[in-house]
């Protein structure tokens, strides 16, 4: 049982260099597209597709992890976020992306890891609700962890981060 400590901050998923294990807001595929996807695709190079082929597809709320190629980090998790007013209960698939993440990160025995705000883009999810999602998660789920000691939440705008540090009460 460890002391789970959440950050947040403003910046790029995919250049986090000092943490175990970026999450990827993905699509059922696995692969490259845009957003977050994009960013992480084609910051790890094309082997991360490669990599990905042979573990999708994935279904909304479940995370699979990989190598992270040219990535400054030891592994991608990728999680399928819920479609908003389409997967439904959106909020409790939002809920086991973080929590699915967060297990195989700790099964892995890693330290850190860094997510980004899951559904907030194409998939349409509020990002106060989603925030509040990830926050509740992460603190429900932190004392039943035995390696993963930091959590980083990475915003990609300043009005992104404004939720971030709302939903950690900050
Ligand atoms: P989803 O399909 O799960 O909605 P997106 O990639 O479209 O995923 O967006 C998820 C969130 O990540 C959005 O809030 C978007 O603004 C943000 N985002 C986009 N690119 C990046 C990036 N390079 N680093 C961090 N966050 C990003």
């Amino acid at each position: 049982m460890t002391d789970v400590s959440i950050e947040c901050v403003q910046g790029d998923i995919a250049n986090q260099p000092d943490i175990d294990a970026i999450v990827n807001a993905a699509n059922a595929r696995l692969m490259p597209g845009s957003g977050v996807a994009g960013a992480i695709h084609s910051a790890a190079g094309p082997g991360l597709a490669e990599e990905c082929r042979k573990l999708a597809p994935i279904e909304p709320g479940q995370a699979v992890i990989s190598g992270a190629h040219d990535l400054p980090n030891r592994h991608v998790i990728h999680c399928l976020g819920p479609v908003y007013g389409e997967d439904e209960p959106s909020d409790q698939l939002l809920a086991d992306c973080y929590r699915n993440a967060l297990s195989l990160a700790d099964a892995e025995g890693l330290e850190s890891i860094a997510f980004p705000a899951i559904s907030t883009g194409v998939f349409g999810y509020p990002l106060e609700e989603a925030t509040r999602v990830a926050v509740s998660v992460i603190r429900e789920a932190g004392p039943g962890l035995a390696h993963v000691q930091r959590v980083r939440l990475v915003a990609f705008s300043e009005k992104d981060l404004e939720a971030f540090r709302s939903a950690l009460g900050q």
